[in-house]
């Protein structure tokens, strides 16, 4: 071991390994990996390894795709066998919800480039028999599913970095982590200390332990995990052929070929923790007893899924431990609020995406940048909350016991809930509203108004709360809607050289004081890395307002380019809440609680003034996301119950509604306007998506100016475009594809009924020349093809003079 090194990948598991691998790959080879005892000794050395590019991010799809594809090269350049099989694998549909959801599914892996193919049950039955087909109804077959040897993938992972000039440090356990003045890290190790530039917490089952070391609580916590292995079996005997792999979605088991055997794993509904905090530093490569009681109800599901099993003999049982996040991806990238220290850990599908994440975090480190968009993946979309150990564990428990059960489009979990509420909580849920859960901050849906007892039915089809949501939609056009604003994030910024910082982040002119303006704001790559507003309070004081769920996210690049003198950017996403307030009434409402003068001259669009409103003191800024006359008022937020109460009294004669999320949705998609993470993301370019209209490449430098002035030159090969279709009982939810004829020409992003328009809508990246054409299109909706056209223009105040009304 030397004294210092540009890195230092504590855990040498697969995902370490992995790392280390990218790092050389890219060039950094002054790098070692520091592993407590052996390769493998954490999860990876009992996984059952399988893996599968199916995931349901797209971005996180096609990492894994990387990852499943890596295993050749790497298997030929360290000369180490991977043990790779790949004979695909079926999910099987065993009732009609479960056949409906895998069909729309399959057009969803369409837009992902996955060429999966959906089968019959004798299909099924005369590749895999060993499948009961009592009950069964389809499948849906992915050709990329398969497994590895756990040892030989990550052996050969290291034995290629060490080929590149890595090293690989065994037995000598990381004690300590000490920050130093300069930003690098004094590791302290059983061996003696050694300085390191950047360090890398790859340490798995005890990730959580060494984050610590570092001072940081990350959310992910070890769960037990079972699998059994049988002797041979006859069936199997009998085949040439490796059987495919086989996902029993109803019966929450998983199958793969292990000699003439085979592995089955089980996800329970009655999930278990293990070592909430980590595991402890003596846990060797031991396994955990099993609990064959615990897991009794879904082998019995199980066996009767595959008959032959209750007359096999089982070679092994395994239970061992692996991390969870809250949603279940891992947790990837700089960890926020700390100098050169990076999270490669929380991965509960190592070798699905260790690979990826290997590249992802190399190119990060070595390039600045990820490449792609990862937000799926990245550490900082949690917030501290998300690592409190009940909330941990719930979520998490609540994500394993899941894990094969159908997510519907309008259902809401219940894990971790209520954690953030805002003030006008308890108000809101007295007139019927419905929450969901942004970020643990409880939001309303929308408003179960005169029916206290109404339950929605999780469905792919549009929803029996629609007659709530048509309403509010209505209230909105005819009147004025009241939406609570507890998504928004708002930071200040402040101080004397507040001006000319935002100048050089934001991509757009910044406002003159009493002014907004909408401000994308790029990355080096002249990549969207948000879609913001920025209002001027005054020459060097700024708010600017983006979306809550992205603070961590938004807030570690901000302070990544902070001066260090001049300019203070405060976060008062938890001080300041508010509501959005649109609709025709709203000026009127709004001029019944000021004496202010409210009208278009003296608070024309994309005005904002400080004003009383009511007894609160408020920051409205006029803008909406519905396309109305409409102001967003902020107050902070222990005052922002009773300007709830005082909105809702002055407008009740003018036939005000409180409003949600899902009445936004409808209203934002009749004016074809796109939000973060759907329509918008950082790869995303702003010709494509339209944002480009907001940039000034007159103002002078500013943070991706040069790479967006190249893509300037090159016309965008898709477009964000706005798209009706005839579908009479369902909408698209996001990725589904566009076709014209035979040829796919695109994708969904989002997609909502237009209950004012009375229409099915939906937003689509689509091919340039589909568009040229201008022929009839059609959109998979619930796996069935629907007749769309292209909208040339939103369908709701397509010259936007409400707005400026
Ligand atoms: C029963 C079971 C079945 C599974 N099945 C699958 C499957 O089919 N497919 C799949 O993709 N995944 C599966 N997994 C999950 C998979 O094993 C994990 O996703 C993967 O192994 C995580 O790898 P890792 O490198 O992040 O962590 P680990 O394998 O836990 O490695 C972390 C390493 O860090 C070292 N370390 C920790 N702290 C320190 C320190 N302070 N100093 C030095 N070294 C340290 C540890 O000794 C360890 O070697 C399964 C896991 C189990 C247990």
């Amino acid at each position: 071991m030397k004294s210092h090194y540009r890195v230092v990948v504590i855990g040498g598991g697969i995902v370490g390994t992995s790392v280390l691998y990218h790092l050389a790959k890219a060039g950094w080879t002054d790098i070692a990996l520091i592993e407590r005892a052996e390769l493998t000794a954490g999860s990876t050395w009992h996984a059952a390894a399988g893996f599968h590019a199916i995931n349901d991010d797209p971005n996180i799809a096609a990492l894994q795709t990387y990852t499943i594809k890596l295993y050749e090269e790497i298997e030929a350049e360290s000369g180490q066998s991977v043990g790779m099989h790949m004979p695909g694998g079926y999910s099987l549909a065993t009732t009609p919800e479960r056949w409906e959801w895998l069909k729309s599914e399959f057009c969803v892996y369409q837009t992902l480039g996955i060429d999966a193919r959906l089968a019959s049950p004798e299909q099924i039955v005369a590749d895999c028999p060993i499948v009961d087909p009592k009950g069964l109804l389809g499948g849906l077959f992915d050709p990329h599913e398969g497994a590895v040897d756990p040892h030989g993938t990550t052996h050969a992972f290291a034995i290629s970095a060490r080929k590149r000039g890595a090293e690989v440090i065994l037995r000598n356990r990381v004690t300590a982590l000490e920050p130093l003045p300069d930003g690098h890290w004094r590791v302290i190790t059983e061996q003696g200390p050694v300085i390191a530039e950047h360090v890398v917490n790859a340490g798995g089952l005890w990730a959580r332990r060494v984050g610590l070391m570092a001072g940081v609580n990350l959310p992910l916590t070890p769960m037990q995990h079972h699998y059994l292995v049988t002797e041979d079996l006859p069936e199997l005997l009998a085949m040439n052929e490796e059987m495919p792999c086989v996902t029993d979605l109803e019966g929450f088991t998983y199958l793969q070929q292990e000699r003439k055997g085979v592995l089955l794993g089980v996800y329970e509904r009655n999930p278990k923790h293990w070592h909430t905090e980590g595991a402890p530093w003596d846990y060797g490569m031991d396994l955990i007893p099993e609990e064959i009681d615990r897991i009794a109800p879904e082998l019995t599901i199980g066996f009767s899924r595959f008959p032959t099993l209750e007359r096999a003999g089982i070679r092994r049982w395994v239970n061992g431990a692996f991390t969870f996040t809250p949603d279940g991806n891992p947790l990837v990238g700089p960890v926020p609020g700390l100098r050169n220290f990076w999270a490669a850990c929380g991965c509960m599908g190592g070798f699905s995406q260790g690979g990826a994440i290997g590249r992802v975090l190399a190119s990060w480190m070595v390039e600045g940048d990820p490449g792609t968009d990862i937000f799926g993946m990245d550490v900082a979309r949690y917030g501290s909350f998300a690592s409190n150990d009940e909330y941990l564990r719930e979520m998490t428990a609540q994500f394993y016991s899941r894990r094969f059960i159908i997510a519907y489009p309008n259902e809401e979990l219940w894990a971790g809930r209520p954690l953030k509420t805002t003030p006008a909580y308890d108000a809101q849920a007295a007139l019927g509203a419905r929450f969901g859960v942004v970020h643990g901050m409880e939001t309303p849906q929308y408003f179960a108004s005169g029916d206290p007892a109404f339950e929605e039915k999780p469905s792919l089809r549009r929803s029996n709360a629609d007659r709530f949501v048509a309403a509010e939609v209505a209230a909105t056009r005819n009147a004025a809607g009241l939406l609570d604003t507890g998504v928004y994030a708002r930071y200040e910024v402040s101080g004397p050289g507040a001006r000319s910082w935002l100048d050089g982040l934001l991509a757009s002119r910044l406002p003159s004081p009493g002014r907004l303006r909408l401000a994308p704001m790029l990355n080096p790559r002249g990549r969207l890395m948000g879609d913001l507003s920025v209002t001027c309070l005054s020459p060097d004081r700024y708010w600017i307002v983006g979306s809550y769920y992205l603070q961590t996210w938004h807030l570690r690049w901000f302070n990544d380019h902070l001066p260090s003198s001049g300019v203070r950017i405060d976060n008062l996403s938890e001080s300041w809440l508010g509501f959005s307030l649109s609709g025709p009434r709203s000026r009127e409402i709004l001029a019944r609680l000021t004496n202010e003068d409210v009208s278009n001259a003296a608070l024309p669009f994309m005005g904002c003034r400080v004003m009383d409103v009511g007894s609160t003191q408020a920051l409205v800024a006029r803008l909406s996301l519905t396309g109305e006359l409409g102001y967003e008022i902020n107050v902070p937020a222990a005052q922002q119950r009773v300007l709830w109460g005082s909105l809702l009294e002055a407008g009740r004669d003018l036939g005000i509604a409180p409003i949600g999320m899902r009445a936004q949705d409808s209203l934002r998609l009749e004016k074809g306007y796109g939000v973060w993470s759907l329509e918008f993301s950082s790869s995303v370019s702003p010709f494509a998506c339209g944002l480009d209209r907001f940039i000034d490449f007159d103002k002078g430098e500013f943070i991706g100016r040069e790479a967006a002035l190249r893509e300037r030159e090159l016309p965008p090969t898709q477009r964000l475009v706005l798209l009706a279709i005839d579908s009479p009982e369902a909408d698209v939810t996001g990725h589904e594809p566009v076709r014209r004829g035979d040829r796919r020409v695109g994708y969904v992003t989002s997609g909502a009924y237009g209950h004012h328009v009375r229409q099915s809508l939906a937003l689509a990246y689509l091919d340039v020349d589909a568009l040229e054409a201008d022929a009839p299109l059609g959109v998979d909706v619930i796996g069935t093809s629907r007749p769309a056209r292209w909208l040339r223009e939103p369908p709701y105040d397509p010259a936007a003079t409400l707005l400026r009304s």
